[in-house]
């Protein structure tokens, strides 16, 4: 069975989070459940492109200096700009205090912020 072939939850799989470059993997249960929220509030199929970082590749993709995509905190999902205002709204009610689209590139990073 390959390395993080394991399901979190009804929507998400572990390695659909972890780092593009080694496969480490850290997500905080929060993001998750955001998520979750988000897959039923917009009634769509999410693809992560970018989940987990390690440092290393959080500075190849140019990720800002203290990325909550290091922290396990945030993913990068695929919509496309004429969604991005509605999606990121959804976001929002579903538990993300970070909702950024990124327009004609066609994803919006979002994050939560655990408080413990
Ligand atoms: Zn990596
Ligand atoms: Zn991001």
């Amino acid at each position: 069975m390959p390395i993080n072939d394991i399901r979190l939850s009804p929507h998400f799989k572990l390695k659909e989070f972890q780092c593009r470059c080694c496969g480490t993997v850290k997500i905080h249960p929060m993001l998750l459940e955001a998520l979750e929220r988000l897959r039923e509030l917009w009634g769509n199929p999410i693809v992560i492109t970018s989940g987990y970082r390690c440092a290393n590749h959080n500075r190849e993709v140019g990720g800002a200096k203290e990325s909550r995509h290091m922290k396990g905190f945030a993913v990068d999902v695929v919509c496309i700009a004429s969604e991005q205002a509605r999606v990121s709204k959804l976001a929002r009610e579903a538990g993300f205090d970070q909702a950024i689209p990124y327009g004609v590139r066609n994803f919006i990073h979002l994050g939560v912020w655990p408080k413990d």
